[in-house]
Formats: structure tokens, C-alpha cells, sequence
């Protein structure tokens, strides 16, 4: 099918918006954490305090309830973010993502799924799924590295078949070729993230990147996708 034009009379087509959070702090962090020389415990704060800033921007227009507290000197109306949060962080990488998440919204509802990428086809399969509820609820969905997009797609897939008020997918860095497999194939999936890199490289790593997210969050120490001339 010929692609309609945005707007045309009685079409309605949803365009993946993308948010980059150039806030100077973010990209302070984001270049501790691209920092080789990084080690995983420094890696694991800066990376929760990152997605903090990542996720200021993700719960802008998230429902809010208007509600009236008592200071110590006199009543004043203010707003509530409506808790009905689900965060779901795909494993391994994402977890260095949730103490954030579940800091700023407490009362924040977890499910796991765990997809993990075929180093020589690059497709995502899956090994474990947890989910809590997920109807009508607002889904953030975490995963560090927007890489080719494979996970980022099937845990979506995965968590629209249970009707989700919406997704928001939050990342630390993207590739261009993972936000055009999510523009594609969940085009209502907005993508927050602290930088777009420039590319892939022949085994799947985003360039420039940091390295292998859940290795440098975890200590596992493989090569974290440094050419063969790097490698320990
Ligand atoms: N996963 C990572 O951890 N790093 C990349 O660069 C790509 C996928």
C-alpha cells in the first residue's frame, strides 16, 4: 500500500516520536558512562542517575490528579502523577535501570522480560516473561541500548497482546536502526533517549556506544564489543 500523506482526509497513522535528552547534566553522565575507563560501581550510579534524567522527560503528560494538601501555613492545590505505572525492564541491561524508576514512583508495579540477543543472528529469544496486569496501564518499558531494535520490538509485541493504556520505551542510547525498526513496527511506542549514535557495528554494537551495557553494569567483563585489537 502507497504510503498515505500525515493528515490525509481519513487516515490516521501515529509517528513514533523520539525525545533526546540533551539536558547538560544528562549528557555529563552519558559521557562518564561511555568512559572505558568507567568501572561497574561508578557505572551502575551514573547510570541510575541517568535514567532518572531520562525519565523526567518520559512521564511528562503521564495522567495527573489535581489534589489539595495543607502546608505548614495554609492549603494550596497541587498535582499528583496517577501511580498506575508498569515498569518493565528487559534483563539483564534494564535492571540497571529500575532502582531509578521505582525510587521516583514507589508505588510502580514490576514485570521482567528476558530476551536475549543470538550473537550470530541477532534476533532477540526469549527465556523468561514475568508480567504483572497489564491492561489499561501505562507500560515504561527499559532497555539501555536501542541496538538493532529486535528486543525493543518483541517485548512490545509482547506486552501490547495484553492491552496496555500505552508503552513508553526509555533507553540511554539509541542506534538509527533500532528507532526505525520501533517507528516501523510500534510506531505509538515513544523512544527516550540520551543520544542517537551513529550506527551498528558488524556484531551488533551501537557506534560510538559504550560497550556491553549489562557486562560493564555487572562486572562479567566479556569484551563489551570492543574490536578484536581491544579485547583483554
Ligand atoms: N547491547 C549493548 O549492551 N551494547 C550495545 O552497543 C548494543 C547492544
Amino acid at each position: 500500500m502507497p504510503d498515505q500523506p500525515l493528515g490525509a482526509p481519513g487516515t490516521i497513522r501515529a509517528v513514533m516520536a523520539m525525545t533526546v535528552v540533551g539536558h547538560p547534566l544528562a549528557q555529563h553522565l552519558l559521557t562518564q558512562l561511555r568512559d572505558v575507563q568507567t568501572p561497574p560501581p561508578v557505572f551502575r550510579t551514573i547510570a541510575k542517575r541517568l535514567t532518572i534524567a531520562i525519565v523526567l522527560e518520559a512521564v511528562r503528560g503521564l495522567p495527573a490528579v489535581e489534589v489539595e494538601v495543607q502546608t505548614p501555613l495554609e492549603r494550596t492545590t497541587g498535582r499528583l502523577i496517577f501511580p498506575d505505572i508498569v515498569a518493565v525492564p528487559i534483563l539483564r541491561a534494564g535492571l540497571g535501570m529500575l532502582e531509578a524508576v521505582a525510587e521516583l514512583f514507589p508505588e510502580v508495579s514490576v514485570g521482567y522480560i528476558g530476551l536475549e540477543r543470538d550473537d550470530v543472528t541477532l534476533l532477540p529469544t526469549s527465556y523468561y516473561e514475568k508480567l504483572p496486569p497489564i491492561e489499561g496501564r501505562h507500560v515504561l518499558l527499559l532497555d539501555p541500548m536501542l541496538a538493532t531494535g529486535g528486543s525493543a520490538a518483541g517485548a512490545c509485541a509482547k506486552i501490547e497482546e495484553r492491552h496496555p493504556a500505552e508503552i513508553r520505551f526509555i533507553c540511554v542510547v539509541a542506534a538509527p536502526q533500532g528507532v526505525d525498526k520501533m517507528r516501523r513496527e510500534h510506531p505509538n511506542v515513544p523512544v527516550f533517549t540520551a543520544a542517537l549514535d551513529r550506527d551498528l557495528n558488524d556484531r551488533g554494537y551501537i557506534l560510538p556506544g559504550l560497550g556491553d551495557f549489562g557486562d560493564r553494569l555487572f562486572g562479567t567483563g566479556s569484551d563489551s564489543g570492543l574490536p578484536p585489537s581491544r579485547r583483554p
